[in-house]
C-alpha cells in the first residue's frame, strides 16, 4: 500500500484522484486547505466503501500551514511514497500580458501554482526521499507548454494570448519541475508534469469537454509509474493521445 498526499484534494481533480487511488489500495492524506471540507470528501470516499483515507489540512500559500501538515504527515508515517501537487487556481482567465495587475493577479496566481508547489516540495521531500520508489506528479496545464504556445502553426494560441498570468504561472511550474527532475536524477525519485486535459470542474466553470474520471486517470498513471518510468517529462494524453509526452 503506498501512502499518497494530495493538495487540493477535496474537490475537483484532486478528489477524483484521490479516489481512484484509493480503489488501485493506496493510502490517502487528502489535503484541504479547509479542515471540514476536507473531511466532508473523506466522508464521501468512506460512504463509497474507500476507508484508507484522512483530511490534512494545508493552504499552499502559508508556509505554516504547510510545514504543520508536513508535521502532521510524518506524526502518523515515517515514509511518503507518492506526492501530488494538484492544488491551483486560474484568476480568471481574461488578463492580457500588459494589463494584468503584479499585485492582485499575478502574486496572488503565483502564490498558488508555483511557490505553492515550492513550498510542499520542499517540505515533504524529506518523507519521500524514505521511500524506496518516490514520486512527484506537478499537475500543470498543456496551457504552459511555452513550445506549443509561440508556435502559430500549432494552433495552440488560446484566447488570443490572454490568461497571461495562468499560462505563465504553468510555464514557471514547468521549469521548476524540470529543475527538480534534474537535481534528483541520480536517486530513486521520478518528477513529472501532467496537464489532465480541459475538464469540467468549478476552476472551468463547468465548462471542459473532457470527463474528470480521465483527467484524473492521467495523473494517476504517473503516481504509479515503475522504476523503469519516465523522469522530467511533461505529460497531456488529450494534446498527444499516442505517447502522452509533450512539449515543454
Ligand atoms: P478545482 O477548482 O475544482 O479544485 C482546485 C483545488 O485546489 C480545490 O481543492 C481548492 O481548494 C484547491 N486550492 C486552491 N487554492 C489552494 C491553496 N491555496 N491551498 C490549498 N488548496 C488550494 O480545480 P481543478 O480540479 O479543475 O484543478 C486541479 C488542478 O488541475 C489545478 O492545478 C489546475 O490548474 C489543473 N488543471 C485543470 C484543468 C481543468 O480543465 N479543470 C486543465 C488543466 C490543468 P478550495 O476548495 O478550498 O478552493
Amino acid at each position: 500500500m503506498k501512502k499518497v498526499f494530495i493538495t487540493g484534494a477535496n474537490k475537483g481533480i484532486g478528489f477524483e484522484v484521490a479516489k481512484q487511488l484509493l480503489q488501485e489500495g493506496e493510502y490517502i492524506y487528502l489535503g484541504s486547505r479547509n479542515l471540514e471540507n476536507g473531511r466532508q470528501a473523506v466522508e464521501k470516499l468512506k460512504a463509497k466503501g474507500l476507508t484508507n483515507v484522512e483530511a490534512i489540512e494545508i493552504d499552499v500559500t502559508d508556509a505554516v500551514s504547510v510545514d504543520n501538515a508536513r508535521k502532521t504527515v510524518a506524526e502518523k508515517t515515517e515514509s511518503l511514497d507518492i506526492l501530488i501537487n494538484n492544488a491551483g487556481i486560474s484568476g480568471g482567465m481574461s488578463q492580457t500580458a500588459l494589463a494584468a495587475s503584479v499585485d492582485d493577479q499575478f502574486k496572488n496566481v503565483y502564490e498558488t501554482n508555483v511557490f505553492g508547489v515550492v513550498r510542499v516540495t520542499q517540505n515533504f521531500v524529506g518523507l519521500l526521499a524514505k521511500s524506496d520508489e518516490p514520486r512527484i506528479v506537478n499537475v500543470s496545464s498543456s496551457q504552459g507548454s511555452i513550445t506549443l504556445h509561440s508556435d502559430p502553426s500549432l494552433g495552440y494560441q488560446y484566447y488570443d494570448f490572454k490568461g497571461a498570468v495562468y499560462l505563465s504561472s504553468k510555464a514557471a511550474l514547468n521549469m521548476y519541475t524540470v529543475n527538480l527532475a534534474y537535481e534528483l536524477r541520480d536517486t530513486k525519485f521520478k518528477v513529472n508534469a501532467v496537464s489532465p486535459g480541459f475538464t469540467k470542474t468549478d476552476f472551468t466553470n463547468n465548462m471542459g469537454t473532457g470527463n474528470i474520471e480521465d483527467a484524473a486517470s492521467r495523473i494517476v498513471k504517473y503516481a504509479l509509474i515503475d522504476e523503469n518510468g519516465p523522469t522530467g517529462k511533461f505529460f497531456c494524453e488529450e494534446t498527444n493521445p499516442e505517447t502522452g509526452e509533450i512539449p515543454w
